[in-house]
């Protein structure tokens, strides 16, 4: 294996390098042993409750913010100047779950983009460091949240680590919130702060939660669990107005929100790139019922996305650390503890993070006003955009699918113009359109709404 600070030094060395170079060098940075150790050092704070104690150098979530906040500050060091490091503060008055109201702290570090067209856009990766344990209110019991969710700080942490050297186009936010378990409050702190700031326009999140364990509750392994990761994304935004549901509705797009773009794009850079994991697309915003931080990003208006693995096992999943004897006399280990987390597995979701954000922050903006033109009825599908505003771009695609096709299965260059004519009919096709560059990043794909001219 080729030491970290060997490649690290390769990728500040001689950029631009085309992109799949790039993505592989970030790919073979991670390792698996960085992971499961940050899921240890994470674990052994004992509990990481939001409520829990703050002043203990050794347990609790003060202690365990300080140790990623120290990180940050480590790998920023590393960084040429790029990358800071800071604990974000925020009252939360009080609610169901923090009775008395909180203190909540996110640790962000923040890796500025290199491009000035382009580093005013953000992408994120998100985890959140927070953890519970079967009271949702116990703030002292151990709560170890090894896979919920050391597993996704773990791969915010490493995605800092063999990123913090890549000069990228755009900036990437490294995002460990607290709170989550209690019901969201630092990503939603978070999210509505940047929104109505307007600090950068963010144009992905990450949320890794829970991605540690591919098994879960299989009581026999499958190894198609192993490379498999699922990618949740709403499809309807949360509360159009009545006038946008209403169009969305008389084009179709409910399948087509940006984060559902972001979906397919995690997918093709997993395909692209060749990663050990591939993302299974799930049409939900979350799991049944359920929700996460990258829900907090999707109210405030961003694209994101969640990643979970497989088959969550709710025997380690928010539940006190306990043996009990069930009735056929074997014994069940109940509580998220570090042995339940595969790091080989752990690694690789790391790595598809990190291939998905050397794109992502490298690609130019996804045309802006993509639209079908239907000044009169006809049969060609007349498309036209405008342009990305990144001085690398090097011409768009046109995209299309059938309507009952998950993923963009057609695609033509159609160089540095802003209109083009497709010989199909928009009745029975969806079209879009990406952006690229001269290096060979693609953006995600904008979807193409419908206008006059
Ligand atoms: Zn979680």
């Amino acid at each position: 294996m080729i030491p970290l600070a060997a490649i690290l030094s390769l990728m500040a060395a001689t950029p631009p390098r085309h992109a799949s170079e790039n993505a592989a060098l970030a790919m073979a940075a991670i390792s698996a042993e960085r992971c499961a150790a940050d899921v240890e050092t994470l674990a052994a704070f004992g509990t990481r409750h939001t409520l829990s104690d703050t002043d203990s150098p050794t347990r609790g979530i003060g202690a365990a913010r300080r140790w990623i906040k120290s990180q940050f500050e480590a790998i920023a060091a590393t960084s040429n100047g790029r990358m800071t490091a800071s604990f974000e503060t925020f009252e939360i008055p009080p609610g169901p779950r923090v009775p008395a109201g909180a203190t909540i702290v996110n640790v962000v570090a923040v890796l500025r983009g290199v491009m000035p067209e382009a580093a005013g856009r953000a992408c994120y990766v998100v985890g959140h460091y927070d953890s519970r344990n079967g009271e949702p209110l116990d703030a002292s019991g151990d709560a170890p949240g090894a896979n919920d969710n050391a597993s996704g700080t773990a791969v915010v942490l490493e995605c800092a680590r063999v990123l913090a050297l890549l000069p990228t186009d755009a900036t990437i936010v490294f995002l460990a919130t607290a709170g989550e378990e209690q019901g969201l409050l630092g990503a939603r702190a978070h999210a509505e702060v940047v929104a109505a700031e307007r600090r950068w326009t963010i144009n992905g999140v990450l949320n890794n939660d829970i991605v540690g364990d591919p098994y879960g509750w299989s009581t026999a392994p499958d190894p198609a669990d192993r490379s498999s990761i699922r990618v949740f994304s709403e499809g309807l935004p949360r509360n159009p107005s009545a006038q946008r549901l209403s169009e969305l509705r008389a084009i179709g797009a409910e399948n087509d929100s940006t984060s559902r773009q972001l979906a397919r794009f995690v997918a093709e850079i997993a395909a692209v790139e060749k990663t050990g994991i591939r993302p299974r697309i799930t049409y939900r915003h979350d799991r049944f019922l359920r929700g996460g931080d990258h829900s907090c990003f999707n109210d405030a208006g961003f694209s994101a996305v969640r990643f979970t693995a497989p088959k969550e096992d709710y025997n380690r999943q928010h539940q006190d650390v306990r043996v009990e004897t069930a009735p056929d006399g074997s014994t069940i280990t109940f509580g998220d503890l570090p042995r339940f987390v595969n790091p080989e597995y752990l690694a690789d979701v790391a790595r598809l993070n990190a291939a998905v954000l050397v794109h992502l922050a490298n690609a130019p903006s996804a045309p802006a006003d993509v639209r079908v033109i239907t000044a009169q009825l006809e049969n060609p599908t007349t498309l036209r955009w405008s342009p990305s505003p990144e001085p690398d771009v090097a011409g768009y695609e046109i995209v299309w699918r059938e309507t009952t096709s998950p993923t963009w299965d057609h695609a033509r260059d159609v160089g540095t113009t802003t209109e083009a004519v497709v010989e199909l009919s928009k009745d029975d096709w969806f079209f879009g359109v990406r952006a690229y560059d001269r290096d060979g990043y693609r953006s995600p794909v904008s979807f193409a709404g419908a206008a006059t001219r």
